[in-house]
């Protein structure tokens, strides 16, 4: 039998009307055995998600504030889906207990894990199907990292020989047994690593878009839907900001070779993305998939004469990076030149130490720092004609009148990394998309 795993998003669980529209896309395919869910989303514009009215409901436990009538508004929430699904669900006891943990500890993890604690047990209840808490089965260390292979086991575990069951997202503990979550929309994490742990022939990830596009639709007008794409594709347009799935959602699934569709709650019959290990041979490649960026990012440039003759000149100057755990975004290397991109929020407070010891270090004939910068990149497994099209796509930005600050090719496929200043953004990103139109027409 197939086995399906499927993550649901907080848009798709926002009410009782969102929930009847997720159990009978449950119900009408039997292979979906394994269901991950978030905490119940906004249901209209302006609406607060749950798991951001956890950390209102903390940062007062934490303040010695009063945040009662903060637990009082979740509980209405969950209170409309159950009443609304006829499930019963005793609410008020749940919320006494979480009251309680947040008096006697204001821990910040906790907090933010129960809605999808609350959610998940709502869900089973309303599918008749086993709750199962990721405090026991997503295991993370004690530095607080996922631990893959000790969580793949204990899911396994947990999981085997259950027709189906019902996991919350989000979060999972440590060997102390304190929870842990991961960082924001990290439900898509756990359902990959349930879809993993269970053999999964698929992973089904519902939202609320029926699938990728091409482009930032808040920056492009009507960007074209896609309908697949590579884990290697996704994985640096998602790096880059595109932003349907958790960026750390690729790799569980990636292992194992599992494919991933990204589908629609709303409008389940869209077929959404399908994301493959590699894309199929008969699939009609287009030269480019997607665009995406990201702004805030600034380059230090370092230059040094006859550099580039010596070695180990690179290794000193990452190592300074590495030394203050400050990551790096890229490293473009010329010759006696090298300029590494970083994130402005990272480097903001080791700024000036971090150009300290490239000076004491390296002792630079230049050494510049560039802000308020940003990276567009834009991605294509088809390899072949991949240099007349980045000629194009160069030109289009330059006749614009923009200025590329950096340029970053990779290897062999299409993979196209350009700088800009954060004000020329999103004129270079929709040059760029008119010119990809072009190309494809
Ligand atoms: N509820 C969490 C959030 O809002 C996690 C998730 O939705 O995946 O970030």
């Amino acid at each position: 039998m197939r086995t399906v795993t499927a993550k649901f998003g907080g848009s798709s669980l926002a009410d009782a009307a969102q929930f009847k529209k997720v159990r009978e896309i449950i119900l009408s395919d039997p292979a979906r055995r394994f269901i991950v869910v978030s905490a119940p989303g906004k249901r209209f514009d302006g609406d607060i998600k749950v798991t951001d009215l956890l950390i209102e409901a903390w940062e007062k436990a934490r303040a010695g504030q009063d945040f009662d009538e903060i637990l009082t508004h979740i509980g209405e929430r969950f209170d409309e889906i159950a009443r609304g699904t006829g499930t019963p669900f005793d609410v008020q006891s749940e919320l006494t207990l979480i009251r309680q943990g947040l008096l006697a500890m204001p821990y910040r993890d906790y907090a933010l894990s129960r809605g999808e604690y609350l959610c998940a047990r709502l869900m089973a209840g309303y599918l008749g199907r086993e709750f199962v808490d990721p405090a026991f089965v997503v295991c993370f260390d004690r530095e607080g990292l996922l631990d893959e292979d000790a969580t793949r086991e204990a899911l396994r575990k947990r999981l085997e020989g259950l027709d189906g069951a019902v996991i919350a997202g989000f979060y999972g503990s440590r060997p102390d047994g304190a929870v842990q979550t991961f960082s924001r929309g990290g439900s898509d994490v756990t359902g990959a690593l349930v879809a993993d742990a269970t053999a999964s022939d698929l992973y089904e990830n519902w939202t609320d878009v029926s699938g990728m596009l091409a482009a930032d639709p808040r920056v492009v007008e009507n960007p074209a839907a896609l309908d697949m794409l590579s884990y290697r594709e996704l994985r640096i347009l998602s790096y880059m900001g595109a932003s349907v799935l958790h960026t750390d959602a690729v790799k569980p699934v990636r292992n194992s070779g599992i494919p991933i569709n990204i589908k629609n709650t709303n409008r389940p019959l869209d077929a959404g993305t399908m994301i493959l290990p590699h894309l199929p041979k008969e699939h009609v490649r287009r030269a480019v998939t997607g665009v995406a960026g990201r702004k805030g990012l600034s380059v230090v440039q370092v230059e040094k004469h006859m550099v580039s003759d010596g070695a180990g000149f690179t290794a000193v100057l990452l190592d300074i990076f590495k030394n203050h755990r400050v990551p790096f975004e890229q490293c473009l290397t010329g010759i006696d030149t090298i300029s590494i991109v970083i994130r402005s929020d990272l480097m903001r407070y080791k700024r000036a130490q971090i150009l300290a010891d490239i000076r004491d270090q390296l002792d630079p004939d230049v050494l510049n720092v560039h802000e308020n910068l940003s990276m567009i990149t834009v991605v294509g497994e088809n390899g072949s004609g991949a240099d007349d099209l980045t000629v194009k796509l160069l030109l289009a930005v330059a006749n614009e009148g923009i200025s590329i600050s950096t340029i970053n090719q990779g290897a062999g496929r299409l993979n196209l990394i350009i700088g800009v200043n954060e004000a020329d953004y999103e004129r270079a990103m929709r040059a760029l998309y008119r010119a990809i139109a072009q190309i494809e027409a």
